[in-house]
């Protein structure tokens, strides 16, 4: 592994030429290394679909919420979508300047007072929690949404992220609309939400679009806005931009509303990595395995709870080169493994590995199960250069599990 990176391809892209030597010597071990020159132009593959099409871009902060970066993503983002009252305080705080939008399964009595002074658009999930605190949202100003349920499931293998499953809790049905909308209470909304993609290419949202305009046509007339949501995955190669670019135009015409997108994905994608360590190398059977001081479990949480297999420069499919090896991490967990990879050279007990596309869904989700330290987070900025920005230690555990003295 100790060459310059070959590898042109994402995720890996950014550091093309990039002396590996260099990264791994200046970097702790586990770590996060954040790219902003991926950030970056991702964030201006974006901004060339807002000036395009006229839609506002937000991102989605669950997925990415390193904030040292927002000021890399600043100039070509209208604003910051948050899932409750922190994620909407640190859009804020940190882009103060740009709108904070918020959706929540159901909001708090004791935190929508606060929430009031950091969101700008309130999304509800239900009639009843509109008419619980729409009321007083409106009165202060806020622009007021409703997230809708268009009951069209485009995607297959990944049902705990699929909203429109029956029986989901996420959005508005029609048949509940009709059943508890109000004239008063429609007359509070300036706009519909959805949330139904996850990863998914413009084609799904086409065909959610669809659904949309069948359920919830007539009433989006009277709106101000339509917000797509995330789940697009505008930045991967191939992805078919025209056909987003009609969609928002459809939407545009048809109806004269502003359109909307949260993705939290697209803005971050294959723009990290996590830099880890092989602790040990033994073998049981037929299996290699190697040890490494990065938990699946621990730090890259959706390998095992979406599930996938991450990307390792130089690791191959099993069986590609001629050394396979099962991944693991230190915990007790036994369902704690990575993935199976081959490489071209045998692991040893202190090799380093670089896991590609771990700046989504990770630094924000990550735990310290089993007591396992969290690993700190640097950034590559784009002349090259290393900087840390966070690093954690013993009270960061424990710090969370009691007294705080
Ligand atoms: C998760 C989520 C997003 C972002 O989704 P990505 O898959 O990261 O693009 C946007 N909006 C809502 C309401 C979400 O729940």
């Amino acid at each position: 592994m100790a060459t310059p990176v070959r590898d042109g391809r994402p995720p890996f892209a950014a550091l093309a030429g990039e002396r590996l030597e260099k990264l791994f010597d200046a970097l702790p071990s586990p770590c996060y290394l954040l790219d902003e020159g991926a950030l970056r132009r991702n964030g201006e593959m974006m901004a060339r679909l807002a000036q395009r099409t006229g839609c506002k871009l937000l991102l989605a902060q669950k997925a990415f919420s390193n904030y040292d970066l927002y000021p890399t993503l600043a100039p070509y983002l209208a604003g910051t979508e948050a899932s409750g009252l922190y994620e909407a305080r640190l859009g804020r705080e940190e882009l103060p300047d740009k709108e904070v939008h918020v959706f929540c399964g159901a909001y708090r009595e004791d935190e929508f007072e606060p929430l009031l002074t950091y969101a700008d658009h309130i999304v509800f999930n239900s009639p009843r929690q509109l008419a619980k605190f729409g009321p007083r949202a409106k009165r202060v100003g806020k622009s007021l949404g409703l997230r809708i349920n268009p009951e069209c499931s485009t995607q297959e293998g990944h049902a705990i992220y699929d909203p429109c499953a029956p029986g989901s809790r996420l959005g508005t049905t029609r048949s509940q609309w009709d059943a508890q909308m109000t004239p008063e209470l429609v007359s509070l909304l300036d706009g519909l939400h959805f949330h139904t993609l996850c990863e998914q290419d413009s084609d799904a949202l086409e065909t959610t679009l669809q659904a949309v305009e069948a359920w919830f046509g007539d009433v989006l007339p009277r709106m101000s806005w339509l917000n797509f949501g995330g789940g697009h995955h505008i930045t991967r190669p191939g992805y078919d931009l025209p056909r987003l670019e009609g969609c928002i135009r459809h939407a545009q015409e048809r109806w004269g509303v502003e359109v909307y997108l949260e993705p939290g994905e697209a803005w971050a994608l294959n723009a990290g990595y996590l830099r880890a360590s092989v602790l040990d190398v033994l073998q049981n059977g037929e299996t290699s395995i190697a040890i490494l001081d990065a938990s699946a479990a621990c730090h890259m949480p959706d390998v095992l709870e979406m599930p996938y297999r991450p990307p390792l420069l130089g690791g191959g499919e099993p069986g590609e080169q001629p050394y396979t090896y099962r991944l693991g991490g230190p915990t007790c967990l036994a369902g704690d493994v990575i993935g199976d990879y081959s490489f071209s050279a045998p692991l040893e007990e202190g090799d380093s590995l670089l896991f590609g596309d771990m700046a989504i869904y990770t630094t924000c989700k990550n735990n310290t199960f089993n007591g396992m330290p969290l690993p700190a987070i640097w950034v590559r900025r784009e002349n090259g250069g290393l900087e840390e920005l966070v690093s954690f230690g013993y009270d960061d555990f424990k710090g969370r599990l009691g007294r705080r003295n």
